[in-house]
């Protein structure tokens, strides 16, 4: 039987709009390359280098607030993760890098960036027009109880397959906002117990995320509640751009400047495309062809992969492919892609891999046996991805590669430990 590495090693390889569809049922990682273009420039988008700089000093003011709402971490406010070296070469000259977003501060995933910076600018709307807060005044006064009973008249909603609800969620209630939180059809107990204990309103919609949206939408509209839309938000793509700068002074630090005779790998797990896509258009908007950008997904959830293979910068349905949508990374599973995401940033994405599932839960267990990293199968994806892309461009094996690992540190043992068995299993049959 060959292992998930031995099948890793020959991916089924689309170029450009010449794929078969077909291929994304045989089993196989797929991997779509873009067809070579000519450079693209990031001026005239509808998100600007501007808003990202607007986006880094609204979370500067917001920090003696986070601060002084979640003192028990001993945290400084600042929402970042550390970029950690993977101890095994994975096939490639030198060893990957890990950005660490599954460790990040609050929530332990990614929504940490874009889903609370979007919660930042409502909040700083209402409590201007609420006369709490002045432009250019004290914002750690946000966190105070006369503040808070005042946000408690306001309710944020949004939907979610599990990490943007809890990201909110659990914001919205520090500042002492109500939610209200509509979870799809994949979304785990757990993460639904872990917000009802925080006081928020869940409201299960058995059907997919791209439907639960548009439901919640309606709902909170009826219910005079802000909706937080992840599928179509410039604010929280905005938010996750942020964080290219973050990772590009990283690598500063460690004597790395990409060039495109050396460039950098990323590996971003996607969804709608939103966290992928913000974190994309900051990167090349400072590096420009010096890094590559690749997405990951499942196969079952392919949709990003679907929309760039057709070429025609809008969306896709994977079920018009005859693909389930189901799969083991809740986070991902996502059957059309944001046509914002594409708009913005789809002519930058230079690679998409879609994986099985087994790929996935066994990068859960081999990233915890080698590394010590509590990753959900969404985020250890980024890992998955870097066998069947060297596969299909053998030419970047020695560039710098970043796995951005998007969620898992806060996945309770009972969660966590059954993924684990994959690994071993996976062992035990290649020797
Ligand atoms: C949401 C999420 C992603 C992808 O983000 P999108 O904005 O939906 O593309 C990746 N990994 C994890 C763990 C997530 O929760």
């Amino acid at each position: 039987m060959a292992s998930v590495e031995q099948e890793a090693a020959s991916p089924h390889i689309w170029r450009g709009r010449e794929g078969d569809p077909a291929g994304l049922r045989s089993g196989r990682p797929v991997v779509w390359l873009r067809s070579p273009q000519a450079h693209v420039s990031c001026q005239k988008r509808p998100v600007s280098i501007a808003d990202i700089e607007e986006a880094r000093a609204r979370l500067e003011r917001f920090r003696p607030a986070l601060r002084a709402l979640f003192p028990e971490s001993h945290w400084d406010g600042n929402i970042q993760s550390a970029l950690l070296d993977y101890p095994s070469t994975v096939g490639l000259a030198n060893t990957p890098l890990v950005k660490a977003d599954h460790a990040l501060p609050l929530t332990g995933s990614i929504k940490a960036r874009g889903g609370v910076y979007e919660l930042l600018c409502r909040i700083e709307e209402i409590a201007q027009a609420e006369g709490i807060l002045v432009p250019g005044g004290d914002y750690a006064g946000i966190a105070d109880p006369e503040a808070r009973a005042v946000l408690a008249r306001h309710c944020m909603a949004v939907a979610s397959t599990g990490n943007l609800g809890f990201s909110i969620g659990l914001v919205s209630r520090a500042f002492g906002l109500q939610a209200k939180v509509f979870m799809s059809r994949e979304a785990k107990a757990w993460k639904k117990d872990r917000l009802i204990r925080l006081g928020v309103e869940v409201v299960e919609l058995d059907c997919d995320y791209n439907e639960t949206v548009d439901r919640g939408r309606a709902i909170a509209r009826d219910a005079g509640a802000i909706f937080i839309d992840d599928t179509t938000s410039r604010d929280l793509l905005i938010g996750y751009a942020v964080a290219a700068d973050e990772a590009i002074a990283q690598l500063s630090a460690r004597g790395i400047a990409p060039t495109v005779a050396h460039p950098l790998v990323v590996y971003l797990p996607c969804g709608v495309g939103g966290a992928p896509g913000g974190v994309t258009f900051g990167l090349k908007h400072r590096l420009g062809d010096a890094v590559v950008c690749v997405f990951v997904e499942p196969i079952e959830s392919a949709c990003m992969l679907a929309a760039l293979a057709r070429g025609e910068g809008r969306s896709v349905s994977v079920y018009d492919l005859g693909l389930s949508n189901r799969t083991v990374a809740d986070g991902l599973a996502v059957a059309v892609a944001s046509e914002l995401v594409l708009e913005v940033a789809g002519d930058l994405i230079d690679a998409v891999v879609a994986l099985p599932d087994a790929a996935m839960t066994q990068w859960v267990g081999r990233a915890w046996h080698e590394a010590g990293l509590r990753l959900e199968p969404s985020a250890a994806a980024a890992l998955g991805a870097i066998e069947p892309f060297l596969a299909a461009r053998p030419d970047y094996a020695d560039a710098t590669h970043i796995a951005w690992t998007t969620g898992g540190s806060l996945l309770p043992d009972s969660e966590f430990e059954p993924l684990l068995t994959d690994w071993t299993a996976a062992q035990t049959i290649g020797q």
